[in-house]
């Protein structure tokens, strides 16, 4: 991006030293889990439920990350072939929303829609049960590693309302989705890009939309090996583009993703390129999506029949990032282990999402579906290195087509409850990530009611 969204520029290479200070230390725990996205809230139920201590550290006010600030739905993919491929935590919380009346969970498809309020309070209800601690509006900005080790810290460091703090723990997850805990604690990572090139899959601000006729839409992620992208409404947004009023979209999809009502859907349409982890690009993404929200609705209500008398609920909270920062792990997953359905010693999760990836620039998708279930070993969540640190969710070790798969809610699910134990595990026994045994962790996995 060329823009900047600020006023005044500084000088380029502009720096000041902050003095350095002494922290005060909120908690001492087993397990510090970072970000309460679907990864990092089923992680701290994993750890507690193993045993450990644990405090869920979220800089939002809510849980669920871009299930619900990002409204990102539906949650996919708990099946492949009508078969079960996710369950353990994921599958009990999901079956919970369900009885709440939160989600649709028996879709063949393996995708779950799913209510975002409902999906914020079952998310806090089952973390704060399995006697993990959850501190909200609490921002990782920092690591503290022992004896200049960077894969072993001795603390995160926090900003939160009541000032700039330290938690000390055993073991660290990160869970952010964007690597924050790994790249300040100068952990083995970089842009997911870095190596295949190309720009980073673009950023969606999803929108929620109701008095929609959804009788003449097919709104349910139903069936597998279906795109849902409307061509009707694809042909309007494309004069949109070409009359100057959107720069671009995606998609679009509007389906009972991250709502279950009659009448409602939301909309997965907007689109940017530029990367999430740049403070300069991520605050244009949202000005400039949520410029082009409004057009998009009113495109849509005077040129399709099912939206004539639709209007806009709400947007995200904050704009959905599919692409940032991705570990250098122990093992890379890659496609060919994803087409193959390669086995491993050590698988924690399986997937079954097809390889599906967004161009940075323009409207393009390219989507491979997949027929039988892979493996994700453990070896993905580790940064080389790594003493007492592990990733899950969005930063895992994959290449990008391999993470065009494995990015999808219930596989980072998975990942969460098999990092979350092995956390635990390790904060336990006084083990190294990089050396616990990942076979044996699978096993206690598959014990608990994952499927690996
Ligand atoms: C546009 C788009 C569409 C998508 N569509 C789908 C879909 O249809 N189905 C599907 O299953 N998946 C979809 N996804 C993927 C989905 O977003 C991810 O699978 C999922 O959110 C990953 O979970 P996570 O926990 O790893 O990360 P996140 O969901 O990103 O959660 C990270 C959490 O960490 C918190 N956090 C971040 N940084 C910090 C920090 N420094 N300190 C404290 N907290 C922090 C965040 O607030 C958040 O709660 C989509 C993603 C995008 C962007």
């Amino acid at each position: 991006m060329t823009e900047t969204t600020t006023a005044v520029n500084p000088p380029g290479g502009s720096t000041v030293t902050e003095p350095a200070r002494r922290l005060p230390v909120r908690a001492q725990v087993d397990v510090a889990v970072c970000g309460g996205g679907p990864a990092g809230f089923i992680a701290a139920v994993a750890a507690a439920r193993a045993g450990a201590s644990v405090l869920l550290l979220e800089r939002h006010g809510f849980l669920g990350g871009m299930a619900t600030a990002g409204m990102v739905g539906p949650m996919s993919k708990f099946n492949l072939g009508g078969e079960r491929i996710v369950d353990g935590i994921p599958g009990e919380f999901i079956r919970a929303l369900h009885a709440a009346g939160g989600a649709i969970i028996d879709l063949p498809g393996g995708n779950v829609p799913y209510d975002v309020e409902s999906y914020k309070l079952a998310a806090q209800r089952i973390t704060r049960r399995s006697g993990a601690g959850i501190l909200l509006h609490a921002l990782v900005v920092g690591a503290i590693a022992s004896g200049g080790e960077p894969g072993r810290l001795t603390h995160v460091i926090i900003e939160t309302k009541s000032g700039r703090e330290a938690v000390a723990a055993n073991q660290f997850v990160d869970c952010t989705g964007t690597g924050d805990l790994v790249a300040r604690a100068s952990l083995p990572c970089g842009m997911r890009n870095r190596r295949a090139g190309g720009g980073l899959q673009p950023m969606s601000l999803y929108f929620r939309l109701g008095g929609v006729d959804t009788g003449r839409l097919n709104v349910l992620m139903a069936r597998d090996g279906a795109r849902y992208a409307n061509p009707e409404l694809r042909a309007v947004l494309a004069e949109e583009v070409r009359a100057g009023r959107l720069r671009n979209f995606g998609g679009p999809w509007a389906v009972h993703g991250s709502t279950i009502r009659p009448g409602e859907v939301s909309v997965n349409a907007t689109r940017i390129a530029g990367n999430a982890a740049d403070a300069a690009d991520l605050s244009l993404a949202e000005l400039v999506l949520r410029e082009e929200v409004p057009v998009m609705v009113d495109s849509f209500r005077r040129h399709h029949k099912a939206f004539t008398h639709c209007h806009l609920l709400e947007t995200a909270a904050q704009v959905g990032i599919r692409e940032t920062r991705a570990i250098q792990g122990l093992y890379t997953l890659t496609a060919a282990d994803v087409l193959a359905a390669r086995p491993f010693a050590d698988s924690v999760a399986l997937g079954g999402h097809p390889i599906d990836m967004h161009g940075a620039e323009g409207g393009a998708q390219s989507v491979r579906f997949l027929t039988a279930p892979y493996h994700i070993p453990y070896r993905t969540l580790v940064p080389e290195g790594s003493a007492n640190v592990l990733v899950a969710g969005g930063t895992l070790s994959a290449t990008r087509e391999a993470f065009g798969s494995a990015r999808v809610q219930a596989q980072c699910m998975a990942l969460g409850q098999a990092a979350g134990v092995a956390a635990a595990i390790c904060a336990l026994d006084g083990e190294s990530v990089s050396r616990l045994d990942g076979a044996a962790l699978g096993a206690r996995l598959r014990a608990d009611g994952a499927l690996v």
